[in-house]
């Protein structure tokens, strides 16, 4: 079986480099010897319904606008992530797969409701910096990214998130961050987020292929490790 990772829409979702989270996933399949192919889908393309992991990157609010109508009017997201596909979003794509969200013009809009959580935005001023969390599953260690944003993202009733604010502002309710329900995780953590967390590209991974087996980039390592012990030097 060869691994398909499908990148969504970077042209329009790749203001802040989270393409560069696809390489990540590629580049630790490729070095445990997993075949692996990356489906690069733009606009205008149909959105495979076969693929094993989605990703979506952070942007804009009309570029953001524009992704969540192709999404919506193609189906094949919803579909994949029916069938269990995995889907790993950052900022404007977490908050596009919700229920709901401001639009291009700050209007309430639907998501594509992927995952029940609820963007708004608020008087707060804009949350930009260096951002920190205790995941939820206690088996990865602290994460680290930096966020820029102005919507702040309320989880439904039945969603975990992803982590525990430690430092920054993550989703802006109840100290969460992000969202981690099944399959499916959103952050609001640039970096890219999985350069800066290769634990948590190992967890996507493994939701496709099963076991993986050991292996250690020294490299990546080192900046995850000078991330966090720099941001948080208690750890
Ligand atoms: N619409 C979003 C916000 O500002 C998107 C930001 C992003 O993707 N970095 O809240």
């Amino acid at each position: 079986m060869t691994l398909t990772i499908v990148r969504l829409y970077h042209d329009l979702l790749g203001t802040y480099g989270d393409q560069g989270n696809a390489e990540v996933l590629v580049h630790r399949a490729k070095a445990r010897e997993i075949p692996v192919e990356l489906v690069e889908v733009t606009p205008g393309m149909t959105v495979p319904t076969s693929g094993d992991i989605y990703l979506l990157g952070g942007g804009e609010d009309g570029p953001q606008t524009a992704a969540l109508e192709l999404l919506r009017a193609d189906g094949g997201l919803n579909s994949a992530v029916t069938s269990g596909a995995a889907l790993f979003t950052v900022c404007a794509g977490f908050q596009l797969i919700g229920s709901s969200l401001p639009g291009a013009d700050g209007e309430t809009i639907s998501g594509l409701g992927i995952v029940d959580v609820h963007t708004v935005y608020t008087s707060a001023p804009r949350s930009v910096g260096e951002l920190v969390c205790q995941p939820t599953r206690s088996h990865l260690p602290l994460l680290t990214g930096f966020e820029n944003h102005q919507g702040l993202t309320e989880l439904g009733p039945e969603m975990q998130p992803l982590g525990m604010v430690k430092r920054g502002i993550g989703n802006g309710f109840a100290g969460a961050e992000g969202v981690w329900h099944g399959n499916i995780i959103g952050t609001y953590m640039h970096g890219p987020a999985l350069v800066r967390n290769p634990e948590l590209a190992d967890v996507l991974l493994a939701s496709a292929v099963g076991d993986l087996v050991e292996f250690h980039d020294p490299y990546a390592d080192a900046l995850a490790s000078e991330r966090r012990k720099t941001l948080w030097p208690h750890s």
